[in-house]
């Protein structure tokens, strides 16, 4: 067949020492198939689409075959799983294939398959992945992109008849996820409860150099870095609660050192309000629930603070690097939820009225999403156009009395309804990976029909746009998908 058209690969981890990683071949997937492409995050690495019947490409993305210049590999790295230390864990199902130059010419990209057979980390698990848990990884984490939050990306799906066996029997798939790098929190962790000093030096010196150069600079580099990465997973996390993301699994092994959202599991989108809600089925205590995210991803970087504690020097300047965490986050949030009602300036009353607003949305389970769409929608001077906003919640009374108060608001910054229309649907997605869109796509795509999964990849590709031609995507969810359940065995 026509070579896909790949440049060689680099391998920049790889260079790292062999306790880092362990190099290893893919294992190979049977009679693979593709299953979903990004055209976003291939432009993104100057990557063209395959030709319908690419085997070369599928071959490559399934890791049937190694492509030019690859040395893959899966990482070490440890961490604190729903708040215990579990110690070592790795890429038990993930593997580097190397690194590509970005399009835009800043830096490189890594290429990570999914599902591509066991690791030396893959203890009690199988390596592989399944078509469900592939798809739901694919269209998030392109989802997110166009949201505009930081996130690793996918470039394609590539699926297989071959059964793995999980709750039921289901068939196997390979993601490939790019992202600069895939280092964690727990990979710092890793080489501090090691006592390997030297490494974990080695690992911040190879992360400050490819990803944070500027901070070279720094008196004391390392602090400097932690006080980035901090400022950037409190900045994260306000981005994840503005739009109702629930990752699920926040474990310090699926925080990355770039601040990305990493690790698509058991998450969701925030529906029927509800601030404790918990998106995994296996989270039976809700340390990772709605509400607990910003609390957790400060405790997460509390335990990359104290894995950098021998690098940084002493506990005051660790602790100085950390303490902006909740001023970032509360100003951060903030700033998106004024964007979000269409408020314009900030006033002291401002507070009031966002918690008078989530006490309506939690007392009376409204859908975040449409809640905030049709908000936009709401003109000052008129209230019998709000119906499409009040049929969504079942307390009339609560819901005009808190819009008279937003009204008046408006009109002390002279708000304009058409400009702020524009403003908030612009910040407001109407279309997000609600859980039953997902569902529908995986079980056509499990009778070999990938058609719903492009449907829903491209509509979550503008998720702002009105795109009438999909309003139904837009819709509260079924009746049925309230029995949805999502786990992290995937
Ligand atoms: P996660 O909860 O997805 O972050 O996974 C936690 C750890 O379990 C990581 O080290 C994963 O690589 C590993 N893991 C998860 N699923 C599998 C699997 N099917 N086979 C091997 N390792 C896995
Ligand atoms: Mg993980
Ligand atoms: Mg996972």
């Amino acid at each position: 067949p026509r070579p896909y058209p790949l440049p060689p690969f680099g391998n920049r981890f790889a260079e790292l020492p062999p306790a880092f990683h362990t190099r290893l071949q893919p294992t190979p997937l049977p009679a693979p198939y593709l299953v979903g492409f990004s055209e976003d995050a291939a432009a993104s690495i100057a990557l063209p689409r395959p030709q319908a019947d690419d085997g070369d490409f599928l071959d490559i993305f399934a890791g049937n075959r190694i492509a030019p210049g690859s040395t893959p590999l899966s990482a070490v790295y440890s961490g604190h799983q729903f708040g215990v230390w579990a110690g070592q864990l790795g890429d038990g199902r993930a593997i580097t294939l190397g690194d590509l130059p970005a399009a835009d010419g800043a830096g490189r990209i890594e290429l990570q398959l999914k599902g591509a057979g066991p690791t030396p980390y893959s203890r009690m698990g199988d390596g592989r992945a399944v078509l469900r848990s592939s798809i739901r990884e694919f269209l998030c984490s392109e989802a997110m992109a166009a949201l505009g939050i930081p996130t690793t990306r996918a470039l394609t799906v590539i699926g297989s008849d071959q059964r793995v066996l999980r709750e039921t029997a289901e068939t196997a798939a390979v993601v490939t996820r790019m992202a600069p790098s895939f280092i964690r929190f727990g990979s710092f962790e890793h080489w501090y409860y090691n006592q390997r000093f030297d490494d974990l030096k080695l690992l911040a010196d190879t992360v400050l150099e490819q990803f944070y150069p500027e901070l070279l600079q720094a008196g004391n580099p390392y602090a400097a870095l932690l006080k980035e990465v901090t400022r950037r997973t409190a900045t994260l996390m306000a981005q994840w609660q503005a739009v109702g993301f629930m990752h699920g699994v926040m474990n310090t092994d699926n925080m990355s050192i770039l601040g990305l959202t990493l690790d698509y599991g058991p998450f969701g989108f925030m529906e029927a309000f509800d601030a404790r809600h918990i998106c995994n089925h296996t989270d039976s205590q809700g340390r990772y629930s709605y509400q607990m995210q910003p609390r957790i991803g400060q405790w997460n970087c509390f335990a990359l603070g104290q894995a950098m504690l021998p690098l940084i020097g002493t506990v005051e300047e660790t602790e100085a690097a950390l303490a902006d965490y909740e001023a970032i986050f509360q100003a951060q949030h903030e700033a998106l939820l004024r964007a979000k009602l269409g408020l314009r300036t900030r006033q002291p009353e401002d507070e009031q009225l966002i918690e008078a607003m989530f006490a309506i949305l939690q007392a009376n389970h409204v859908d975040f999403t449409l809640f905030f769409r049709r908000l936009g929608d709401l003109q000052i001077g008129n209230a019998a156009h709000d119906e499409g906003l009040r049929d969504l919640i079942l307390d009339r009374p609560a819901f005009d009395a808190w819009a008279t108060q937003y009204r008046a608001r408006l009109r002390a910054e002279d708000s304009d309804d058409q400009a702020r229309r524009l403003a908030m649907h612009a910040v407001n997605p109407k279309y997000v990976l609600r859980n039953y869109l997902a569902q529908v796509a995986i079980e056509r795509a499990q009778q070999k029909d990938f058609s719903e999964v492009a449907r829903l990849q491209s509509i979550l590709r503008h998720p702002f746009d009105e795109q009438p031609e999909h309003d139904k995507y837009a819709d509260l969810p079924p009746d049925w998908a309230s029995h949805l359940e999502v786990s992290c065995s995937s």
